[in-house]
């Protein structure tokens, strides 16, 4: 009995691997994760000083542990809250062009790379929020538009956003040359919204989406 039961166990353990192994000989892309800001530049600041780089990065390493969970290693931009300027950049703005420019030459030189940039964004009217996803191009303008979908399902029935090509001037999304797109999670001016972003089960959940739509298009 107890033989069998390890047997059971056992195969169900190698069906798990093989299932895993084949998820990752699948996909053709490898997932770059580039968490918004960092270091001195911590983009935008919620009225009550939550700083959008700390959530980036936040839901940014939930992702990374739930594409290990299946397998895939992800390419983080930054695991800390750090800006990877140059040395020679002295003041912030000069910081910030070479940081920009330091993230796109490193995400160009991934081969086969898929990016997935997460930000918080802002307005000057509290009253919107909703979490908004936009793209780069064709290739990754199904991604963008099955996420925002799920998010309506899943999240936010509320939030009836459509998914869009990236506006002209965002120049990380204008400079790399692999399929992308820009996650905007939510509004930090929303209080409501702001709530749900300081919440670590609500990034979970943003991380979950976000990792099981790449998984559910099989890049
Ligand atoms: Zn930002």
């Amino acid at each position: 009995m107890l033989k069998r039961i390890f047997l059971i166990i056992l195969s169900f353990i190698l069906s798990f691997i093989f299932a895993i192994t084949s998820i990752r000989d699948a996909s053709a892309y490898v997932p770059v994760i580039d968490p918004g800001h960092g270091g001195e530049d911590g983009g935008a600041v919620s009225p009550g000083g939550d700083v959008e780089s700390e959530i980036n990065l936040d839901i940014s390493m939930k992702m990374k542990y739930l594409f290990c969970l299946f397998g895939i290693s992800p390419v983080m931009i930054r695991e800390t809250d750090i800006s990877i300027h140059s040395p020679k950049a002295n003041s912030l703005r000069e910081k910030k062009v070479s940081d920009l420019k330091n993230r796109v030459s490193l995400i160009n030189s991934v081969e086969e790379a898929f990016l997935i940039s997460i930000h918080q964004n802002t307005f000057t009217d509290s009253r919107y929020s909703g979490a908004h996803i936009f793209y780069n191009g064709e290739q990754s303008r199904d991604f963008a538009v099955l996420l925002q979908k799920r998010i309506r399902d899943h999240i936010d029935p509320s939030n009836t956003r459509e998914a869009k090509k990236v506006p002209k001037g965002v120049y990380l999304m204008e400079h790399v040359k692999c399929p992308a797109i820009l996650a905007e999670c939510g509004f930090m001016t929303n209080l409501r919204e702001l709530e749900l972003l300081r919440n670590p089960s609500y990034r979970v959940k943003l991380a979950l989406l976000i990792v099981s739509t790449y998984l559910i298009l099989e890049y």
